[in-house]
């Protein structure tokens, strides 16, 4: 199908991973895609990959400036961008005995930071689209608790809590906003991590990056019309 057709999607951390994914299935599906990243080689030969429906742009998530430069970049290229996924995220492990403060303070500024001024900065290019959809990544780690690995699970949740102020305050825009919470999903980002199948998960299959494209796809598209401000997992059955 051809579900983005017209439309202009950025991917913040879409160089790799999981955002690689969704770029791919934005263009695959008719769409244009922006990948924002700070991994130039990678995202440079992705959106080379992809053809005139993709550029690469650096971003750096943490960075107002850099979000600035990003956005002109999308719109001088295709138009104003209408959908938004704030997908770049870092974790690290670590207790909060054990955690610095240092290391806390990153997590948090790439994960809860970085989709503040993701959507503050793209929200309105939203706008002079007439609205559109942004999507959250958040994590099943912002919807229950786990250990050793603080910050990220600080932040995810408040990535959460976050999505529901900026859905109360876009609806007036037509701006759909929504929180997606993946759990173990085989990436870069998890591959150094333990067995790709939780010992509750009910569903005895690893997640793949698909899984969670094809919830990303529906939020991106009118399919999702009537859903904002709302938490979406995809876990395998993990926390039932
Ligand atoms: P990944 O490490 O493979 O990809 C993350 C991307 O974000 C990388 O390309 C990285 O360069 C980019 N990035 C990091 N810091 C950045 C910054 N400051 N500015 C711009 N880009 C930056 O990880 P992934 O598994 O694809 O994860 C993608 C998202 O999904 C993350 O938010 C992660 O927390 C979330 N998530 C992943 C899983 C999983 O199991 N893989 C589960 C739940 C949530």
């Amino acid at each position: 199908s051809r579900r983005f057709e017209g439309k202009v999607a950025f991917v913040s951390g879409g160089a790799r991973g999981l955002g690689a994914s969704h770029s791919r299935r934005f263009v695959a599906e008719g769409g244009k895609v922006v990948i924002g990243d700070l991994l130039d080689e990678q995202g440079q030969a992705l959106a080379r990959e992809l053809g005139d429906a993709a550029r690469y742009v650096h971003l750096d998530v943490t960075d107002e400036q850099s979000w600035q430069a990003a956005r002109e970049a999308a719109e001088a290229a295709f138009g104003p961008v209408s959908i938004l996924v704030n997908n770049a995220g870092i974790q690290k492990l670590g207790t909060t005995l054990d955690t610095s403060l240092e290391d806390f303070d990153e997590v948090v500024r790439v994960n809860l930071n970085g989709t503040f001024l993701g959507t503050k900065i793209i929200g309105p290019s939203l706008i002079r689209a007439g609205g559109g959809s942004i999507i959250n990544v958040s994590s099943i780690a912002g919807m229950f608790g786990l250990p050793n690995t603080v910050g990220y699970v600080a932040a995810k949740w408040a990535v959460r809590g976050l999505t529901k102020a900026s859905a109360l305050e876009l609806a007036p825009y037509h701006i759909r906003v929504n929180s997606i919470h993946p759990g173990r999903i085989v990436t870069d980002l998890t591959a150094g991590l333990n067995s790709p199948i939780r010992p509750n998960q009910l569903i005895k299959e690893p997640g793949r990056p698909d899984d969670i494209s094809n919830l990303v796809a529906f939020l991106a598209s009118d399919e999702s019309r009537f859903s904002t401000g709302a938490e979406f997992i995809v876990d395998g059955g993990r926390y039932v």
